[in-house]
């Protein structure tokens, strides 16, 4: 992963990373440390109609079936003063179980975009897999491709577009690294990589976030 707020590399066990300081302890502490069942398209703020939602998933759909290996989910909400978007995309890639049908797919090849409606900003973030073909300079001219659609508050409009972009870039790269042997996901080193546990019983649609303490257990009343 890449550090959120300077993006130097940081070591998955890493806490801290060393170039800024920046502390993935301190983000765990503030939306917890469990897995949260991570929807196809999560709309907190209610931004996106239910015609927008549905073409929505289809794009990402029709995504997935271009890059069966990766996964692609989009959050829409208004956080917290205190969290950025690219703190919340860096937790989602580590603690976020995807909706998907192939668990053989790891978060290593997942990306998420994420659109804060109030502040008219977006972040997108992706698995270790796919750093080295989306880079840092590849999504930020992504992302300043779709700020204008941000600003006329076409969220749905400026996730498809960025989907769209994303897909172009990882083209891109495929035909460039035609000859290499495909790239395939690690082993799994232990079941919770397969991002499917400790999920509490929350209901399907229930937004997890950015109600973070709800994240969190509570201790028992007694
Ligand atoms: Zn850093």
């Amino acid at each position: 992963m890449k550090c959120p707020h300077c993006s130097r590399p940081v070591a998955r066990e890493q806490a801290v990373c060393t170039a800024c300081g920046f502390s993935a302890t301190a983000i765990r502490a503030y939306l917890g440390a469990d897995w949260v069942r991570l929807e196809r398209i999560t709309d907190v703020s209610g931004r996106l109609n239910l015609r927008e939602t549905r073409h929505l998933e289809t794009v990402l759909d029709e995504f997935e079936r271009r890059f069966p290996q990766c996964f692609m989910a989009a959050y829409c909400g208004a956080l917290p003063e205190t969290l950025t978007l690219p703190d919340l995309g860096f937790w989602l890639i580590n603690h976020g179980a995807f909706q998907t049908h192939q668990i053989s797919r790891r978060n290593d090849f997942a990306i998420v975009m994420l659109v804060d409606p109030l502040r008219e900003q977006a972040a997108i973030t992706v698995g270790y897999a796919l750093e080295p073909i989306l880079t840092e300079t590849v999504l930020s001219a992504i992302l300043a491709k779709v700020r204008t659609k941000l600003r006329q508050g076409r969220i749905s409009a400026a996730m498809e577009e960025a989907c769209r972009q994303i897909d172009e870039s990882l083209r891109a790269a495929g035909q460039r690294q035609d000859a290499e042997p495909e790239r395939l996901p690690a082993l799994v080193s232990d079941a919770s990589d397969l991002g499917l546990q400790s999920l509490r019983g929350t209901g399907r649609s229930q937004p997890l976030l950015p109600h973070a303490p709800s994240t969190r257990k509570l201790p028992k009343k007694s």
